[in-house]
């Protein structure tokens, strides 16, 4: 692979060039989070609205006189990022920084392989399909490149 910044991903199974990156937030926390993430070059994300059944046990936020309804799913989003191997490390302490709360309910993160990546427009697969113009990659190449000089 001709990446021209270190691979200093984990050794993710089973091992795939990108990954999916999903994770399960509070709602409230979606504005910090993908913020961050556009600040660090990830352009393409996927946000779905969807309600969850975790620790938290579809209880309100826990406080003393808290309601619980057992049946009760509480509304969460869920964003999916599908990265190069690299970056899924950086993706997952950003969301986590922005994310995290210390209290029941924070969510979790799921990663998984991606087989291949098609641009539809242009029929581009892979490595080119998953680059996004002045995303993650090419800021790295920039800084690296007025580093040297
Ligand atoms: P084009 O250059 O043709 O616009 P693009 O690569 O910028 O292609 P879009 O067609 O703008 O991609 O993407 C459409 C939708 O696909 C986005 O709104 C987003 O929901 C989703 N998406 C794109 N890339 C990713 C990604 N890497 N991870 C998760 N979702 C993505
Ligand atoms: N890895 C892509 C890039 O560096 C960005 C992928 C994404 O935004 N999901 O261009």
């Amino acid at each position: 692979k001709d990446y021209s910044f270190e691979d200093q991903s984990q050794d993710y199974k089973p091992s795939a060039d990108f990954y999916k990156v999903e994770a399960v937030l509070r709602p409230w926390r979606l504005s910090p989070v993908s913020s961050a993430l556009l600040k660090m070059g990830i352009r393409g994300v996927t946000v779905t609205d969807v309600r969850g059944f975790g620790a938290q046990g579809g209880s309100r936020e826990r406080q003393a006189g808290t309601e619980f309804a057992g049946d009760s799913f509480l509304q969460k989003v869920k964003l999916e990022i599908v990265v190069s191997k690299e970056q899924v490390d950086a993706v997952i302490d950003t969301i986590i920084d922005q994310a995290r709360t210390g209290e029941i309910g924070d969510g979790k993160i799921f990663v998984s392989p991606v087989a291949d990546i098609i641009r539809i427009r242009t029929g581009e697969r892979g490595l080119q399909a998953e680059r996004m113009a002045g995303g993650r990659a090419a800021m790295q190449v920039t800084v690296e490149g007025s580093d040297g000089n």
